[in-house]
């Protein structure tokens, strides 16, 4: 690396009107984002972005899950490419940047070494991971978890969301439903910048975070059997109202957290009822709960205590209940090598850093299990995210965005 002021730069101006133009795909209600994958909004987000990329000369592949890889050829293209990414898709009520960030943060490396006709060794691939949010079709971070072999691809297309929708034939509808396969080849490296989506950076002023490991999650889907039944002339002994079951479980959940508060953390975010009309007790309800800690041995000690405690609803409410689907992660390990690379090129870049965990699930935990990875967060407003007062600002933002540039550039030269 050259030192100083003659160190390449991104176009910070270029990459601000590149996140404008896609802050307008998609409105939610409150100025933010409701761009939930593979909605029209989404098909309109990803035909602009490739034709960005095509713009910017890379050749562009879709995955059968809708995965796009946006290949800037390297000077020997025998080499495993370096990755940059992370997912255009966004919550019900998101931002403008969460997850975006990375992705259009990718694409103006690429326009940024094609400013200086540099080439690389290895190819560069800026990815748009599918459905990274888990909106619409559950789990989060679906189809980079497929690429790194998590899930079944099949399994994936026969998803549905809320209103029955398969995940497949949503995909076929807006186009995406590309032919290359999903993972299944070799990734030199995957490097991903994401707003930090909590309020550290931005109060100590600090412009890039490098992400050493995550909170410990697990988290599970609950299901409660009661009995159908009318709710005036039900005895109260005689009642199985599964909602009360339920609710009864979201309390003790959001008490577990409460008691290993800080940092410890529970959230129930999620209820399904069925019939969930007036006048009938419910004989179904659904909860999702998950529990976060920094020592996975607590995180574990929450989720026993959340086992217990649902036995214990379970009597009070007089209804049944089984745990249906279990998650975890935050115990991904992020790559020596490639930390040490984005460290440099801060030092270098005179870009001060801090080490921390990340509180939230990303694209890069999946990719820590194939490929060495690096995860960089830079500083959003407040730490306010998943809310579509979602900010940044490009001035502390663009310091992490030349920081990735220098981090690629030195990998894809490896
Ligand atoms: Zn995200």
């Amino acid at each position: 690396m050259s030192s100083g002021a003659n160190l390449l730069q991104v176009d910070g101006g270029r990459l601000w009107e590149t996140l404008m133009r896609s802050g307008e795909i998609g409105p939610g209600r409150a100025g933010g984002l409701c761009r939930l994958p593979l909605t029209d909004a989404d098909k309109e987000m990803r035909d602009q972005f490739i034709s960005w990329c095509e713009d910017a000369g890379c050749r562009v592949t879709i995955d059968r899950l809708g995965n796009i890889f946006a290949r800037r050829d390297g000077r020997d293209e025998s080499l495993a490419p370096v990755l940059i990414g992370s997912h255009l898709d966004t919550q019900v009520a998101g931002g403008k940047y969460d997850g975006i960030l990375g992705v259009l943060a990718g694409l103006e490396v690429v326009r940024t070494l094609n400013d200086s006709s540099l080439e690389t060794r290895r190819p560069i691939e800026v990815v748009c991971w599918t459905n990274e949010e888990g909106a619409r079709f559950q789990p989060p971070m679906m189809c980079s978890g497929a690429f790194a072999g998590v899930h079944d691809v099949d399994w994936i297309l026969d998803c549905r969301d809320d209103d029955d929708f398969v995940f497949g034939e949503e995909l076929a509808r807006i186009g995406y439903d590309g032919d290359t396969p999903v993972g299944g080849r070799e990734v030199d490296a995957y490097f991903e910048l994401h707003i930090e989506q909590g309020p550290e950076l931005e109060a100590k002023e600090i412009p890039l975070g490098i992400v050493s490991g995550g909170y410990f999650t697990r988290g599970m889907v609950i299901e409660v059997e009661g009995e159908n039944a009318h709710s005036g002339p039900t005895p109260m002994d005689k009642r199985r109202n599964a909602l009360v079951g339920a609710a009864m479980m979201i309390v003790a959940a959001n008490d577990i957290g409460w008691k290993q508060h800080p940092p410890g953390k529970s959230t129930s975010s999620r209820i399904k009822v069925w019939p969930n009309k007036p006048g009938i007790l419910p004989d179904y309800a659904q909860v999702t709960v998950d529990f976060r800690h920094p020592n996975k041995a607590t995180t574990l000690a929450m989720e026993a205590d959340m086992t217990a405690a649902i036995d214990d609803c379970c009597e009070r409410a007089n209804v049944a209940a089984e745990i249906v689907q279990t998650w975890e992660f935050g115990n991904e390990v992020f790559d020596d090598e490639c930390t040490a690379l984005v460290k440099n090129a801060a030092d270098e870049l005179q870009v001060p850093y801090q080490e921390m965990l990340s509180q939230a699930g990303h694209d890069a935990y999946h990719m820590t299990r194939i490929t060495p990875t690096a995860l960089l967060f830079s500083p959003c407003k407040e730490g306010i995210t998943h809310n579509e007062n979602e900010h940044i600002e490009l001035e502390y933002t663009v310091p992490a965005v030349n920081v990735l540039l220098h981090s690629v550039l030195g990998r894809a030269n490896r």
